[in-house]
C-alpha cells in the first residue's frame, strides 16, 4: 500500500530516513502541508517563506527526475494527512521528528489517529540520547557538548533512495505559486537571490566548498568582514542537508578548526535539547525575575523609536547597523555581529529580548525556533544557563578588535569612504547622513546595570 511521507523541514533526499524508509515499504506519497496557525505567532516569516518556496521548488524538481511530486496542501497538517492517507488507501505516515511545541502536538495527534512512524534525522542525536548522572537531560552546554563528543561520530549516512515508486493515483495539490511565498510589491528580495542558492544540491556545493576552509575556522569564524563561517545554517534549517552529513562529510579533518565547527554542530542539538524541556522557551523569558529590566512603564514612546532605529539599521554605531542591515538585506547576519546586535537591543537599548527575536524571525533565512530562542535568552541572561545580563558588549570596541572595517564598508555605503581609523566610530564631523550615537555607550551602560540591579532587588 502507498506511503506517506511528511515533509517539513527536512526537504531532502539523501539521508531522509522517512523518505528512505517508505520508499521501501510502497509507492511512495510525498505531502507538505504549510499550516500557518498551529505554531501561532511562530509561523514562517518573510525570509524564511521565501527560502521555503524555493526549497519547495528545488526538491519537486528532483522527484520529477524520480517522475514524482510533492502534493501541496494548505491548513491544519493533521486533517489533510489523515484525508489524504485515508483516500489513498496509505500503509503508514512516515516523517522525521521534529522538536517545535506545535509539531510535537502535530506529531502526536496524527500519531492517535493513524498508523505514523517517526524517524530520527535532522539532528546529529535526538534530544536526551545523552542525558547527566541522574539521567535528566542537560541544561548546560558544556556538559552536553562533552557528553556527545564522546558518542560521536553521528549514525552513517542514508543514500538517496534509488527508485521511488509511484501511486496508481496523485491526490490534489495546490500550485507552488498559488501560496504567494514569494513577496511581489515591494519586491525586496533581491539581495536574498544575490546571496543564496537554495535547496539539496546547493547545500552540497556549500558543503564541498566550506570543507576547503574549515581548518581555519576557529580564527576566521569570528571575523565579520571575512567569509569565515559556513553558511550552512539556512541549509540545515530547512533540512536540505542533515548535520550526519555534514559531520562525516569534514570530520576526517582534525585540528583547532575542524573541533570548533564541531562544537557549534552540537550547539544547534543543543538548542533542541533546551526547547524540549522548555517548549515555551521561544516566547517567554526562562529566567522571569530578570523582566523587570524591561518593564518601564515610561519609555513606552521612546522603546518604538528605538526599536525602529535598530531594525533599519540606524543606531549610529556601526557595527550594529551594518549588522542590521546585513539581515534586512540577505536574510542572514554574522554571528559575531548577531551577538551584537542582540546585546545592544536588550541592554543599550533595554528593549525585551523577545522584540529582537520576533524581528529575527521575521527576516532571517535560518529563523528557527530553537537556536534563535537558546541564543536570545543567552545574551539577555534570562535563559537556562549562566547568566550573562552584566557582561556588556561594548560595540565599538567589539568592531576595531574584530576588524570589522570590511562589513561596515559593505552594508553602510555612506560610511565606505572613511578610513580604519574612523570607521568604527566615526568623529561627528565625518558622519554626514549617517544617524548620531542614539545614546551615548556608557550613559546605556550605566542605565543598564541600573536597571539589573533594580530588577534584582
Ligand atoms: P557556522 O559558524 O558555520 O556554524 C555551523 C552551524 O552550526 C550553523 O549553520 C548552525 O546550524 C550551527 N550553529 C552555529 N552557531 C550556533 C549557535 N550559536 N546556536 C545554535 N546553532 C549554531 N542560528 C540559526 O540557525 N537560526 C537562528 O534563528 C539563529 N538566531 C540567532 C540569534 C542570535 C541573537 C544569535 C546570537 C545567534 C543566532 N543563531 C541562529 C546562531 C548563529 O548565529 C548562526 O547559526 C550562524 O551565524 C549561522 O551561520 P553559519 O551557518 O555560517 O554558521
Amino acid at each position: 500500500s502507498p506511503q506517506i511521507v511528511w515533509l517539513r523541514r527536512d526537504l531532502r533526499l539523501a539521508d531522509q530516513p522517512a523518505f528512505h524508509a517508505a520508499a521501501q515499504g510502497g509507492p511512495v506519497i510525498p505531502v507538505f502541508v504549510l499550516d500557518e496557525d498551529a505554531p501561532g505567532d511562530h509561523a514562517p516569516g518573510g525570509a524564511a517563506r521565501w527560502w521555503l518556496h524555493h526549497s519547495l521548488d528545488s526538491l519537486g524538481r528532483s522527484l520529477a527526475r524520480h517522475r514524482s511530486r510533492i502534493v501541496l496542501r494548505r491548513g491544519d497538517a493533521v486533517q489533510h494527512l489523515a484525508t489524504i492517507a485515508q483516500a489513498a488507501g496509505a500503509g503508514a505516515v512516515h516523517a522525521v521528528r521534529h522538536y517545535e511545541p506545535w509539531w510535537q502536538e502535530a506529531e502526536s495527534r496524527l500519531g492517535a489517529e493513524l498508523d505514523l512512524v517517526l524517524h530520527d534525522g535532522n539532528y546529529l542525536a535526538p534530544p536526551g540520547f545523552v542525558t547527566t548522572g541522574s539521567g535528566d537531560p542537560y541544561k548546560i552546554y558544556t556538559p552536553f557538548a562533552k557528553a556527545m563528543l564522546a558518542e560521536m561520530p553521528p549514525r552513517a549516512c542514508l543514500p538517496e533512495p534509488a527508485r521511488i515508486a509511484l501511486p496508481d493515483s496523485w491526490p490534489d495539490s495546490d500550485a507552488l505559486d498559488d501560496w504567494n511565498l514569494l513577496p511581489t510589491a515591494p519586491d525586496w528580495a533581491g539581495g536574498l537571490r544575490e546571496a543564496w542558492d537554495v535547496g539539496e544540491a546547493a547545500a552540497h556545493d556549500r558543503l564541498e566548498r566550506w570543507a576547503g576552509a574549515v581548518s581555519t575556522y576557529h580564527e576566521s569564524r569570528d571575523m565579520p568582514s571575512e567569509d569565515g563561517s559556513s553558511r550552512l545554517s539556512p541549509h540545515l534549517h530547512w533540512g536540505e542537508i542533515s548535520p550526519a552529513q555534514v559531520w562525516h562529510a569534514l570530520k576526517g579533518r582534525r585540528g583547532e578548526g575542524w573541533a570548533t565547527f564541531a562544537g557549534e554542530l552540537l550547539w544547534r542539538d543543543y538548542a533542541q535539547t533546551v526547547v524540549c524541556q522548555f517548549p515555551g522557551y521561544g516566547r517567554a523569558s526562562y529566567r522571569e525575575g530578570l523582566d523587570d529590566i524591561w518593564r518601564n512603564p515610561n519609555r513606552g514612546h521612546l522603546i518604538a523609536e528605538d526599536l525602529r532605529a535598530w531594525q533599519r539599521g540606524r543606531t549610529g554605531y556601526p557595527l550594529v547597523d551594518a549588522g542590521m542591515r546585513q539581515l534586512w538585506q540577505t536574510g542572514w547576519m554574522h554571528n559575531r555581529a548577531r551577538m551584537v546586535c542582540a546585546s545592544f537591543l536588550v541592554k543599550h537599548l533595554l528593549i525585551d529580548w523577545t522584540f529582537g527575536e520576533r524581528w529575527f524571525w521575521d527576516c532571517l533565512v535560518d529563523a528557527d525556533y530553537a537556536n534563535n530562542a537558546v541564543n536570545w535568552q543567552w545574551v539577555a541572561g534570562t535563559g537556562v544557563d549562566s547568566n550573562m545580563f552584566p557582561r556588556i558588549m561594548a560595540p565599538l570596541r567589539q568592531s576595531d578588535k574584530f576588524d570589522a572595517a570590511g562589513y561596515i564598508r559593505r552594508h553602510v555605503p555612506e560610511l565606505a569612504d572613511l578610513p580604519d581609523g574612523q570607521i568604527h566610530d566615526p568623529p561627528d564631523e565625518a558622519r554626514g547622513a549617517y544617524p548620531a550615537k542614539i545614546i551615548g555607550h556608557r550613559e546605556a551602560r550605566e542605565r543598564a546595570l541600573e536597571a539589573y540591579r533594580a530588577a534584582k532587588a
